[in-house]
């Protein structure tokens, strides 16, 4: 990049209005609270918009979205607009349906409109990299109204379509390419290079980060992020952030605002959860009883098991094999390959139950996965909500049964609190455990906030996560 002449360019473009600057802190964090609980980390992201003319937009760009009847800002918009409007790398999480495409969208008409005009062979100015073909063409119409009013040009670019179109529809000019990574490498690559090429770019997308990442493009991204000048503009969208992505965000993400919408989210209303308060030797035949209830009625259904730790996942997988139940698991002290084959197994039927930790767990997605049980009961709110989550997803649903025995007292006052929260009645039992615990933190025999517990759980792993950074 030091040997190629790049010209300046602009990205920081927003001023904040005069309404939003007499906000206090404390008005933020109730706007931000009220916006779905939306959640920063990263310095000086702006405020909170509450309105499309606030955003800085130009007026052709404020008519379409008038005629689109797109009455105010999502969520993720009202903060993911000013904040890349404002020039910085954003990431943003949202869940999908959110309005995530016309966050990155509107920023980057404004970044591009501020350009000199594109000359012949010359390259894109904004890339925009998603997983599938199904994404790059819903991307692309979204654009679509827009590009006229604008008078932009863009280019749809996928595989398992001819090269020979998109290669045509390049060489005519396109401000904006649309892509998956890999017919982007081939478009760089076709004609020795003479079809397109990347020294024009400085703003960068990428949609739908999570499964880009599962689908193993990360290597594709990373070569074609690398050969884009360093100075850019980068913005990642994603449905989800897992732990695994925050590698590759690092690498292309510099100095990022990071955005989540609904983090502080709560079991979903398909889970029914039931908690029940059981002695540690009755909790096997409780299972038993429980597997045998689910496949007597549903033999695709998938169970997911969680314990606390790798030792009481193989002696419950010795005793669940015994009773007749193909079963595996997976947790820490098993590699990744290792892993891997079992999670494809469980997905694929061949086992119908998993035994897991909650770490070996994560992001685990799973339609068929019916019955979750927390057999060792998990010891905060975050971890709860994970696991339970497991079941339940894209509008199934799902149960989710917990043990607590009575010395874990101190996990009720989370699970409650996570059944309230998602509007579930707290069973006697466990509000006993509740009320008792909380008569000996009165009486000083237990500490009320010990780490992790009383729903520290998410800022703790918060600040793990601010650490490995
Ligand atoms: P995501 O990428 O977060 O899954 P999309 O960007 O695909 O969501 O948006 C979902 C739908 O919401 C689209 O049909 C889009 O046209 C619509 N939409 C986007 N922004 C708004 C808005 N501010 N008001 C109303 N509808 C919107
Ligand atoms: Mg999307």
């Amino acid at each position: 990049h030091s040997k190629v002449k790049y010209d300046s360019f602009r990205k920081s473009f927003y001023v904040e209005p005069a309404e939003l600057a007499d906000m206090t802190e404390a008005e933020v964090d109730e706007l931000r609270l009220e916006l779905d609980g939306i959640k920063i980390r990263g310095q000086d992201c702006p405020k909170p918009v509450q309105k499309w003319s606030q955003c800085g937009l130009p007026a052709q760009t404020l008519s379409v979205i008038r005629q689109l009847n797109y009455d105010k800002p999502t969520s993720i918009q009202a903060q993911a607009i000013p904040a890349i409007m404002s020039g910085r790398n954003v990431i943003g999480v949202a869940k999908t349906g959110s309005g995530k495409t016309i966050a990155f969208l509107l920023p980057m008409f404004r970044h591009i409109k501020d350009q000199r005009p594109l000359e012949s062979q010359e390259g894109p100015i904004s890339l925009i990299m998603t997983p599938t073909r199904e994404l790059a063409v819903q991307i692309f119409k979204e654009c679509k109204p827009f590009l006229k009013a604008l008078n932009l040009r863009a280019v749809c670019a996928y595989g398992g379509s001819p090269i020979k179109d998109q290669i045509a529809d390049l060489k005519r000019g396109a401000e904006i390419i649309v892509c998956t990574p890999g017919r982007m490498i081939d478009l760089l690559a076709a004609n020795s290079g003479r079809v397109t090429n990347l020294k024009r770019v400085t703003y960068i997308v990428l949609d739908e980060a999570d499964r880009m990442f599962d689908m193993g493009f990360e290597p594709q991204v990373m070569k074609i992020i690398s050969n884009v000048r360093p100075d850019r503009q980068t913005v990642l969208f994603s449905a989800t952030f897992p732990r695994n992505m925050e590698a590759l965000a690092r690498k292309v993400l510099q100095r990022p605002v990071e955005i989540v919408v609904g983090a502080r989210s709560v079991v979903a209303p398909e889970v029914t959860q039931i908690v029940e308060v059981r002695a540690d030797d009755a909790k096997f035949h409780r299972l038993l009883e429980l597997l045998g209830e689910l496949y007597d009625t549903d033999d695709d259904a998938r169970t997911l098991i969680f314990v606390d730790r790798q030792e009481s996942a193989d002696s419950l997988l010795r005793d669940l094999m015994r009773r007749g139940y193909p079963c595996m698991s997976i947790h820490g002290g098993k590699d990744q390959i290792d892993r891997d084959s079992t999670i494809s197994d469980f997905k694929n039927g061949v086992i119908p139950v998993l035994i897991a930790t909650s770490v070996a767990a994560r992001g685990l997605d799973v339609k068929q996965l019916k019955l979750v049980v927390n057999y060792d009961c998990p010891n905060h709110m975050e971890d709860y909500v994970h696991r339970v989550g497991r079941t339940g997803r894209a509008g199934n649903i799902g149960t989710a049964v917990t043990f607590i025995t009575e010395e874990q007292d101190r996990y009720a006052v989370d699970i409650a609190k996570a059944l309230r929260q998602s509007g579930q009645k707290v069973p006697e039992p466990v509000q006993k455990l509740v009320d008792g615990f909380n008569e000996k933190v009165k009486a000083g025999k237990e500490k009320a906030s010990g780490s992790g517990f009383g729903g520290k759980g998410l800022e703790k792993l918060d600040q793990e996560r601010d650490l490995a950074r």
